[in-house]
């Protein structure tokens, strides 16, 4: 079951967090990876290591998702260039800047709106080719579970993350005759250091409104993407998995 054996992908803010934790994941399964990362090179390199001692390639590369086309361009350019083909694109690279709206400022709206949804439209956009191509692929979006509900202080957060599910939904039609799925994981809180911050009144809110009672894992989230990217989930394409606890139950 999920073997990822002889497939390439590329995973990108993958130096640590949700990012590390899918990189490893579909490494243990067998895919070649390309780490992508922003400024933390050391961390990359660490990760990179990791891959190469489940015996699978692995490269770190460099290239700010948030920055346009040219940019997104040239980390695929240079997965295909190392690596020579890329079956499975994850689009994690995302930040928060939180703020109640009547204070929110353009950078605050801008900077979440660049990485969370133009910057996975742009890695899309880069791979869609290679990947119709080859006739198949496997592209998964990091929503989260603020996208499917909202949330207070996080307008600029909910918004890209909502987009991404527009945008995930758009390119599973658009690619489907091609054997290239897409589809969506939204996580609910999961422990990693985007989260590390949050004050213990947001947590506990947090768990009171999650049936299971407690805060994710960083492997809960790689399941998920581990399942996407395989084979055994050829026939499903436009989805959105909460791997929130239970938090959001969508229809
Ligand atoms: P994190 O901050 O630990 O990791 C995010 C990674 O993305 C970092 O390595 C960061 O450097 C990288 N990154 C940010 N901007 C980038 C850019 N422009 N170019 C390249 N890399 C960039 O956060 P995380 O908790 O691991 O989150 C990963 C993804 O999951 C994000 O999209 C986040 O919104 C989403 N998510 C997280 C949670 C959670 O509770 N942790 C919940 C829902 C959704």
């Amino acid at each position: 079951m999920f073997d990822l054996t002889g497939r390439t992908a590329l995973v990108t803010g993958a130096s640590r967090g949700l990012g590390r934790g899918i990189a490893l994941a579909l490494a243990r399964q067998g895919a070649d990876v390309a780490v992508n990362y922003r400024g933390r090179a050391a961390a990359a390199a660490a990760v990179v290591g990791e891959i190469e001692a489940l015996g699978r390639r692995a490269i770190a590369v460099q290239g700010d998702t948030s920055a346009g086309r040219e940019s997104c361009e040239a980390i695929v350019a240079a997965t295909l260039q190392a690596l020579g083909r890329i079956d499975i694109l994850v689009n994690n690279a995302g930040i928060t800047r939180d703020n109640l709206l009547v204070r929110m400022d353009a950078a605050e709206w801008d900077e979440v709106i660049a990485t969370n949804l133009s910057g996975p439209f742009w890695m899309i956009r880069a791979v869609a080719r290679p990947m119709m191509k080859a006739r198949g692929g496997r592209i998964i979006n990091m929503s989260s579970a603020a996208g499917r509900m909202g949330n207070a202080g996080q307008a600029n957060y909910a918004s890209a993350k909502a987009g991404l599910i527009g945008l995930t939904k758009s390119v599973a039609r658009e690619l489907a005759s091609r054997g290239v799925t897409c589809n969506a994981i939204a996580p609910g809180l999961i422990e990693t250091e985007l989260t590390a911050d949050l004050p213990q009144q947001a947590r506990d809110y947090v768990l009171g409104v999650t049936p299971l009672g407690k805060i994710g894992t960083a492997d809960d989230v790689a399941a998920a993407a581990v399942y996407f990217a395989s084979d055994e989930a050829a026939y499903v394409t436009g989805q959105v998995i909460g791997v929130d606890g239970g938090m959001v139950m969508g229809s």
